[in-house]
């Protein structure tokens, strides 16, 4: 079957996402080599993509990438993302939040950080790590000070979760299904201080992506899916090559002791936050050449989805061209 960027969305209300998913994955895009030279015949065609969208600055597109440590968002970025004329692509990393962000909501850094018309704006990371971190490692929720009342259910949700169903799908997007499923195996630890505080912030997130969107910013959201064993080869990597060393974390190492924790994060937020207007996509990260492929043709089919055109003049300019084209033909 040849490939299609569909078939790596998450349908919305799929209670255990990553389930269909094999991190292994080759998607039948060939061999290594034919699939870094499906790579470098694309790069010029999301390039051109991107001159049609920053000519038209009517819409801007916003890649988020999220993963486990050593998927290969720095790669996407390095290889795939690069191939975008610079100018008008930023890329925003995400660490834990400190000083004045702390003082903010859990969006508000990430809002400095949006795209404006025309641009391409890149978060490594994002948002989506305040609904990944903090329920795996409940001390980061403390340092954020939220009210008291912020911390209880929140009963705005009934409301959000009514007008989610309500949703029209976008036109080739998965089926909607219904949203705040319950996933079948409940992990208490992951409901710290309650199970509606973190479906609040699901709703937060869903309702800004459906205002982005509205507004005529695109969303695109890859997830790396690696495997812990090959992870292990790559921190082995990471830890043996000085070179690298500085790529290494002590939280890495904590984090993946956590793995089966963050693995049910993950599919929570993957089934919670993949909506019709903002789909997750997941991509298989163990092998590199395949995650970066994949990325390449999904960001393709979602900027060709915008139909991005070069704007054309009105008389009046084109008028004005002509008279310019006159003057420099007659200058000696
Ligand atoms: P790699 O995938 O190569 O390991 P990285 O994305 O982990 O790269 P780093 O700069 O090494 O990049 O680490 C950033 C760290 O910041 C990650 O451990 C991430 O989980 C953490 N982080 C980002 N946002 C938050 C947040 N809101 N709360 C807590 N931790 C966060
Ligand atoms: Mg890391």
């Amino acid at each position: 079957m040849p490939f299609h960027p569909s078939q790596l969305r998450v349908n919305p209300g799929d209670p255990e996402p990553l389930r269909h998913h094999r991190t292994d994955a080759t998607l039948g895009l060939g061999d290594r080599a034919t699939a870094l030279q499906k790579l470098a015949d694309l790069l010029p065609q999301l390039r051109e993509l991107h001159d049609r969208l920053y000519a038209q600055r009517t819409w801007s597109l916003l890649v988020i990438l999220q993963a486990m440590d050593a998927a290969g968002k720095d790669g996407i970025v390095k290889h795939v993302l690069a191939g975008f004329n610079q100018q008008s692509c930023h890329v925003s990393a995400f660490g834990p939040p400190a000083g004045a962000e702390l003082s903010h909501t859990f969006l508000w850094r990430c809002v400095a950080q949006l795209p404006a018309r025309g641009q391409i704006g890149v978060f490594n990371r994002s948002y989506y790590e305040e609904v990944l971190v903090p329920r795996v490692h409940p001390d980061y929720i403390g340092p954020q000070r939220l009210p008291g009342a912020c911390l209880a259910a929140d009963p705005t949700r009934a409301a959000n979760a009514k007008h989610l169903a309500a949703a029209k799908p976008i036109a080739d997007g998965p089926k909607p299904a219904a949203p705040n499923p319950k996933p079948k195996t409940r992990n208490a630890k992951l409901d710290f201080p309650s199970r509606e505080f973190w479906q609040g912030r699901f709703d937060d997130i869903n309702a800004f992506e459906r205002h982005l969107v509205r507004n005529g910013t695109h969303v695109v959201k890859l997830f790396l899916n690696l495997s812990p064993e090959e992870q292990k080869k790559r921190f082995l990597v990471r830890i043996n090559d000085p070179a690298r060393n500085w790529k290494f974390s002590p939280n890495d190492a904590r984090d993946r002791r956590n793995w089966q924790d963050y693995h049910q994060a993950y599919n929570e937020m993957l089934s919670a936050t993949s909506t019709p207007w903002a789909p997750w996509h997941i991509l298989p990260a163990d092998h590199k050449y395949v995650a970066r492929l994949a990325a390449g043709l999904t960001l393709q089919h979602e900027l060709r989805a915008l139909h991005p055109q070069f704007p054309r003049l009105d008389p009046a300019a084109k008028h004005d061209l002509s008279r310019a084209k006159a003057l420099l033909e007659r200058e000696k």
